[in-house]
């Protein structure tokens, strides 16, 4: 018996005792070992024909012995010879290794990571492996035996094929471990569906099919007969490495609904095939629908990945920047190495290539639907617009440029959806900047006296009815140039010169009325001050400063904000409405009727800027005073 190198010592040890816990991938490990080796033999034979076998006759079939705990894997591949034996199985490859340094702190799956798992996987469920081998063109076969660390022998034996037939003999189960669930027909064919579908050669197994028999007499005991039915189990040809034009809508959304757990189709279907640095293929879907859990925090992100038909991952998080996490689908690339565990894939430079290349697609995907489809777009919006819109303004905006052009807001001179590049190519030239109200409805931001004011001018207004618009208008500052203004800001100046001159006339003559009346609502607004730009209504909010009336509403709400005053508001009283007069009287006739008229005004404002009322029953009865 021969001795294992101290690594592959090592290593074995850790299959042995499992502390890879992923048991199941030995079956993918040694299938697409044998898909090598026919891809060799394959290879070799198209200059050498003695050993060439017709294309359909290639092959990996699977066998399984219930009784005696035996799996066999048989490839008609290229096999091995005796040195390649003693270099290939019992030292470890350190193909690739070199790439990832273990920066992991969890030794054990470092190294695992480092060198692959592989062929040695197998030992996580066996006790004893056997190889028989025939190298093509080579007149003797050998075996290759072990039971783990202790070592292994290899020995000539009888096998007549050109190729390898892998024996695992499965462990016996413990009081914890279930070894003999992977003697189960249906399981082997799930972990063949599961990871080896997309192999290239057809994997091939025995399966016992028992079916009713049924007779004619009804009340006879129902007879079962059971078959064996040699099986094709994996379905060879992914979606994804067919010709785009030879597959139907039909096909991508069947694959759609089945892989991702959809009832609906999905809005887009992206597929396309990348060339570069990193070479990859690409089947991505954008749902129309959120799933259920989309906006829990167990939802996971993620593209099944997949090395040359392999699949590597199940959800690569890697692959999506968090504000394309609703995206599903396949990312397939042969630059990548199969032996590359989930917690090297973060540090590996390929899988980082494809990512940036991905969002460069999806984005651009994403801007052609809005412009090919904008009904479609919008429902799109509006199930995921909301991850989009943080996306903007988390992380310090700085992907704020890569989004700020997939966003869509209400406009009020369209009644659509329309994004901020339609909205600034269709401002009239003197229009200075990009008006948006900001309300918790559609139609309490349409109907502020300031919007219509704006509209008045012909300028379109964006309506911002989810929280965290203003945080995007903020986060972005500018778009082309523009500024972004609330129209209840205080300086939305949309006057011309002389009726500022008029404004600041009569603001200078009643000063001392404004001031009584800033006293009055001292602590709730900065100050009080006539203007001509409120429209119709007699009065309106503004706000000065950072903070709008409508983000320090939301501000509010959070736990422990309730009784901020986070913005700088002022009570703007309509310099044309005849309430003016009014106010200049009573402030020479009756300061208490005064003091009353200004706390109602200031609860109108604020009913019209969608704020609550802090005492309704003292505005009511101070209503029904002076009524
Ligand atoms: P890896 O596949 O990453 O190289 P493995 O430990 O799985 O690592 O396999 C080591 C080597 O053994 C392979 O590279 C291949 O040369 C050889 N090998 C494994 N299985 C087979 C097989 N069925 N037929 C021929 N060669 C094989």
């Amino acid at each position: 018996m021969k001795q294992f190198k101290t690594e592959s010592k090592k290593m074995l040890d850790m299959m042995i005792n499992s502390v890879y816990t992923n048991r199941e991938i030995f079956l993918r490990e040694l299938i697409s070992n044998a898909s090598d080796a026919i891809d060799k033999r394959y290879f070799r034979s198209l200059t050498d024909q003695s050993f060439a076998l017709p294309r359909e006759e290639y092959g990996i079939d699977i066998s399984i012995d219930k009784e005696n705990r035996i799996i066999k894997i048989t490839d008609n591949g290229c096999g091995m010879t005796e040195s390649e034996l003693e270099e290939n199985l019992s030292t470890i490859a350190h193909s690739g290794s070199g790439t990832f340094k273990s920066e992991n702190t969890d030794e054990n799956i470092s190294i695992i990571g480092q060198f692959g798992v592989g062929f040695y996987s197998a030992f996580m469920i066996s006790k004893k492996i056997s190889v028989r081998t025939r190298a093509i063109g080579s007149d003797t076969a050998f075996c290759w035996e072990s039971e783990g660390t202790e070592g292994y022998t290899i020995t000539p034996c009888d096998y007549e094929p050109f190729g390898s037939e892998i024996t695992l003999y499965i462990k016996e189960d413990t009081e914890t471990e279930n070894f003999t669930e992977f003697l189960d027909q249906y399981k082997i064919k799930g972990l063949v569906k599961r990871y080896s579908d997309y192999i290239r050669y057809p994997i091939r197994m025995d399966m016992e099919i028992t079916k009713p028999q049924y007779s004619d007499d009804e009340n006879a005991e129902p007879k079962y007969e059971t078959t064996i039915e040699n099986q094709t189990l994996n379905s060879m040809v992914p979606l994804w490495h067919r010709n785009a034009s030879e597959v139907t809508e039909e096909e991508y959304n069947d694959f759609y609904k089945s892989a991702f757990f959809d009832y609906n189709a999905p809005a887009k279907t992206i597929q396309a095939h990348i060339e570069g640095t990193v070479e990859y293929e690409t089947l991505m879907f954008i749902p129309q629908k959120a799933p259920v859990d989309y906006y829990s925090k167990g939802y996971e992100k993620g593209l099944t990945l997949y090395s040359n038909g392999v699949m590597i991952m199940d959800k690569c998080p890697d692959l999506l920047p968090d504000y394309f996490n609703f995206v599903k689908g396949i990312v397939d690339s042969s630059d990548l190495t199969l032996n590359i565990s989930r917690e090297t894939l973060q540090q590996n430079y390929q899988l980082r290539t494809i990512a940036k290349s991905l969002e460069k697609k999806i984005r651009s995907e994403l801007s052609k639907l809005m412009t090919q489809d904008r009904e479609k777009y919008t429902g799109f919006f509006k199930e995921f617009g909301a991850v989009l819109k943080f996306g903007v303004y988390n992380d310090y905006g700085a992907n704020k440029d890569t989004l700020k052009d997939l966003l869509v807001f209400k406009s009020v001179a369209t009644d659509n959806y329309i994004s901020f590049k339609e909205y600034t190519e269709a401002m009239p030239e003197d229009q200075k900047a990009i008006y948006y109200a900001s309300a918790a409805t559609e139609e309490l931001a349409k109907s502020l006296p300031r919007t219509n004011l704006v509209r008045s001018k012909g300028y379109d207004v964006l309506l911002f009815t989810d929280e965290v618009d203003e945080f995007v208008a903020t986060t972005l500052g500018t778009y082309a140039d523009k500024n972004f203004i609330n129209v209840t800001s205080g300086n939305l100046d949309l006057s011309s010169d002389d009726e500022k001159e008029s404004v600041n006339t009569l603001n200078e003559e009643s000063k001392d009325l404004l001031a009584f009346m800033g006293e009055v609502l001292k602590g709730e607004v900065k100050s009080v001050r006539f203007s001509n730009s409120i429209g119709e209504h007699p009065v309106s909010l503004v706000s000065e400063g950072y903070i709008s009336a409508e983000m320090a509403r939301v501000l509010s709400q959070l736990p422990g904000r309730e009784n901020m005053n986070l913005a700088q508001t002022v009570l703007e009283i309509n310099m044309n409405h005849k309430l003016t007069e009014s106010l200049k009287n009573l402030f020479e006739s009756d300061k208490e009727k005064l003091t009353a008229y200004t706390e109602i005004l200031y609860a109108q404002a604020r009913l019209i800027s969608g704020l609550d009322v802090k005492d309704p029953v003292k505005l009511s009865s101070q209503i029904c005073d002076l009524l």
